[in-house]
């Protein structure tokens, strides 16, 4: 799947939700703890791979952990694109902003 790809499957379901829920403060803000609630999926997970819980032991693979924080940034970027902002956009400010704090380590440790 392409980045082009994904933008389309983000857009396609805010579309969903909006048919759904519609897109008032209360649909939104439940789209924001849909991020915290996946963000608590994925700890779950990590959890679950390290076997810390003696209980439980492992329960998790690196792939289930993954496909978890896969489940975070999706839902952040429909919960952008919700927003009415661009999620690729926003995504590229993101980059760009940790890009130039990288470089500005990078020649700090030059010197
Ligand atoms: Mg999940």
């Amino acid at each position: 799947m392409t980045v082009d790809e994904i933008a389309t499957a983000v857009r396609a379901s805010v579309a969903w939700l909006d048919a759904a829920n519609g897109r008032d403060e209360a649909s939104l803000t439940f789209r924001m703890l849909k991020l915290v609630e996946e963000a608590g999926e994925a700890a779950a997970a990590w959890i679950g791979h390290t076997g810390a819980n003696p209980r439980k032991g492992v329960t998790h693979t690196v792939a289930d952990v993954a496909g978890e924080l896969a489940d975070v940034a999706l839902t952040a970027m429909i919960a952008i694109e919700s927003l009415g902002v661009d999620h690729q956009e926003t995504l590229r400010d993101c980059a760009v902003k940790i890009g130039a704090r990288l470089e500005l380590d990078r020649r700090d440790r030059e010197g």
